[in-house]
């Protein structure tokens, strides 16, 4: 992913392995990284560049190591932005919390010392003056004093149980105070815990301490981890109530007098379900993890189980579509045509003939829960899902796509790119439930981060050469057999044509897809692709890839119409809506014709270096986002935000394809995660749009 090409594969020796544990420990002894660098205004609200949390060093150690696992195993990345996310999350609250405890403890024992000095009688000034002369030569102590000035009198007698209530509940809050900041494992309280399925993820991980894990970490069966973690979550929220009764106790003892008895009462029965949200936020979450045939297959009903529960486990399902750690059994996640070491393909047997599981289809159908699917080829969309769920008051299912080196047969360098191929193949569209986002199921679900919404496949470039040398360029539908082709789970479908095979019975797939069953008798169905040379090469799908490639199709479409993003055509719609742009368009033109300041070109075309013009041809306030290009680190972030109003021109430079293209949300938050902090947002086009009067306060600092 380095854009600049400064990661360089070197082989490892004794020599490089020495230097490299120098330079670890040189970087353990530097300060943490300053928090100037790292652009999170809020991780709650998911305001900022996310992944810059990984620059503290706290939240880049939630995970070390692990390195049982193959080179390169996506499953580690996943895990790794899953823990960061969960102790960037929950540095600031514990940090809030602590300055709480100390205050806490500080006005009590405040409240002690006046309590103290009150039994003790300052009226009889006489009194006091003898006793300053007794001690004249020496110190005076207020014992000294309280004892003189109370001889012979009967004095008021001390509170003994207000005072042994008070004395207790702040040796409670110093216990709590030294659980966060040192406690039995001097590493203070821990920020999550993990139940892990057996599997790769718990095989790499080993046995404790020596696992990449610096919290509570748990293995138990295949298939058990979210029976498990219900259990665990149980007794951890126990420990955690009896913090907060002793939090809330003692606020109650600072605002006035308090019965303690009346009070332990009354929170007999004080569980998780009482907790206020801020309450709820500062409990580590508990995580059940393991891969896909412990959570699709053999673990589900516990899965299932656990979603109906409504305790707020966070689940991690690492989905390689296989059994990887058992040598790779096929699993119900797998693709149609798919082929695993256990599973060879074969005369009897060509590779996975069910359809795939699509499993958070099945955890939103719990309607309990908050569900995930994403990749860490956007790693935005794969963070900020993590946060949502992660702070939903429910159970969370993360349903993450994971490349497996040896299962998938890619290279080891390949799990970012393989990711975002089967992302832009719609082999595994981003998906997310959230039952707190509405009534119906189109308000609940979300689509977005996926690529060219409206139409069924994305649309790529395939630069190529002519025999001749010549340079070409073939506009093409990227279809799950473009992402298939180059996995070697897939290899055996597909077969070159050479050239002088070609012919008019050979259709394009994504054709070929078009045509009744009738009409594709005698036909064959391909792909473009290229040779080594960079020639372009017709190859041959089989009829399992023409399959898995319509049920893909399905399944996005399936769910476009559960997001309700599959509205009947309206013909007349289109037409006016036709109508009306051109007629606004002309009237651009003419203006600026005539020399006016609404130019079309100034609104579609930021220049470099400067700020576009304000247009004026709808409303008189409306400044158009412009991108200072030169400062353009070409880091996808806005393309991949909104690929209608932000688009790279021929040098892979940023510019605004079009300023109404989108929500001023999503220019919002492009400027916010721009690694070149060259996009300045102007004000939104649309006045009224949901919670504009926040977005312009976020945009001012790009502005
Ligand atoms: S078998 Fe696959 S999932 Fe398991 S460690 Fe290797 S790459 Fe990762
Ligand atoms: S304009 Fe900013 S966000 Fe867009 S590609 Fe360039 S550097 Fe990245």
């Amino acid at each position: 992913m380095c854009d600049d090409d400064a990661l360089r594969v070197a082989p490892q020796t004794t020599e490089s392995v020495d230097t490299l544990r120098k330079d670890w420990d040189f970087w353990m002894d530097l300060p943490n990284t300053s928090s100037d660098f790292i652009r999170v205004d809020d991780m709650d609200e998911k305001i900022g560049a996310m992944e810059t949390m990984l620059l503290d060093k706290t939240v880049y150690q939630s995970m070390a190591c692990g390195d049982g696992a193959c080179t390169g195993c996506g499953e580690k990345t996943v895990l790794h932005l899953f823990t960061s996310t969960m102790t960037a999350l929950m540095q600031p609250r514990v940090k809030k919390h602590l300055q709480e405890l100390n205050d806490l403890i500080a006005g009590l024992e405040k409240r002690i010392r006046e309590k103290l000095a009150d039994t003790v009688d300052v009226s009889n000034l006489e009194a006091i003056q003898q006793s300053l002369g007794r001690h004249a030569a020496g110190d005076l102590k207020l014992s000294d004093l309280a004892k003189e000035l109370d001889e012979g009198r009967a004095g008021s007698p001390l509170d003994q149980d207000w005072l042994k209530s008070m004395t207790r509940l702040i040796a409670k809050l110093k216990d709590l105070k030294w659980r966060y900041e040192e406690g039995p494992a001097k590493n203070g309280r821990s920020n999550l815990g993990f139940i892990n399925s057996t599997g790769c993820s718990s095989v790499y991980g080993s046995s404790w301490p020596y696992n990449p894990y610096p919290f509570p970490w748990a293995n138990h069966l295949f298939q058990d981890s979210p029976s498990v973690a219900m259990g665990i979550f149980e007794g951890h929220m126990c420990k955690m109530a009896d913090g907060f009764k002793v939090l809330r106790m003692a606020r109650a003892a600072l605002e006035g007098e308090v019965n303690f008895g009346q009070m332990e009462k009354d929170l007999q029965y004080f569980n998780w379900n009482l907790f206020t949200d801020a309450e709820y936020l500062l409990c580590p979450p508990v995580c059940a993890v393991g891969g896909d045939g412990a959570m699709y297959d053999i673990g589900f009903q516990n899965l299932s189980r656990m979603l109906m529960a409504g305790r707020p486990i966070k689940v991690m399902v690492l989905d390689t579509q296989v059994y990887s750690n058992t040598g790779g059994q096929a699993c119900t996640s797998g693709f149609i045509g798919q082929v695993s070491d256990m599973a060879p393909y074969g005369k009897a047997w060509k590779g996975k003939s069910e359809i795939r599981k699509e499993m958070s289809l099945i955890g939103a159908a719990h309607r309990s829960a908050f569900i995930f699917q994403g990749n860490t080829s956007n790693y935005t969309h794969l963070i900020e899902g993590f946060i949502d769920g992660i702070n939903a008051r429910r159970p969370a299912l993360f349903n993450v796509y994971a490349v497996c080196q040896p299962e998938h047969g890619v290279p080891d360098d390949s799990s970012v790119s393989r990711s975002r191929m089967a992302l832009e193949s719609r082999a595994y569209p981003l998906f997310r439930f959230d039952p707190d986002a509405g009534k119906d199921w189109t308000e609940c679900i979300s689509l977005e981060g996926n690529p060219a919404l409206d139409i069924d496949w994305p649309r790529y470039t395939l630069d190529y050469e002519e025999e001749d040398g010549t340079k070409q360029k073939l506009d093409l539908p990227m279809t799950f057999a473009d992402f298939a082709v180059s996995e070697a789970r897939f290899r055996k479908h597909f077969r070159v044509a050479p050239q002088d095979t070609w012919n008019d019975n050979m259709v394009m797939l994504a054709d070929f897809m078009e045509l009744s069953e009738e009409d594709r008798e005698e036909k064959f169905p391909f792909i473009w692709t290229l040779d080594k040379h960079n020639h372009l090469m017709r190859v041959l799908v089989s009829e399992e890839i023409v399959r898995s490639t319509e049920e893909r199709l399905d399944f996005w479409r399936t769910l476009k119409s559960l997001a309700g993003l599959t509205r009947k055509v309206d013909p007349e719609e289109i037409a006016n809506r036709v109508r009306s742009e051109t007629a606004q368009k002309l009237a651009q033109g003419l203006m600026s014709m005539l020399g006016g300041e609404g130019s079309v070109l100034n609104t579609l075309v930021a220049p470099t270096d400067a700020a576009p013009a304000k247009d004026s041809g709808n409303s008189a306030a409306f400044e158009p986002v412009w991108i200072d290009q030169s400062q353009c680190t070409s880091c996808d972030e806005c393309v991949t935000i909104n690929p209608k109003i932000f688009e790279y021109d021929g040098d892979k430079k940023a510019f605004v394809k079009d300023p109404k293209g989108g929500p001023f949300k999503d220019i919002v938050r492009a400027a916010e995660k721009c690694t070149g902090q060259c996009i300045h947002p102007g004000t939104p086009a649309d006045p009224a749009e949901k919670d504009v009067e926040k977005l312009v306060k976020r945009a001012e600092k790009y502005n």
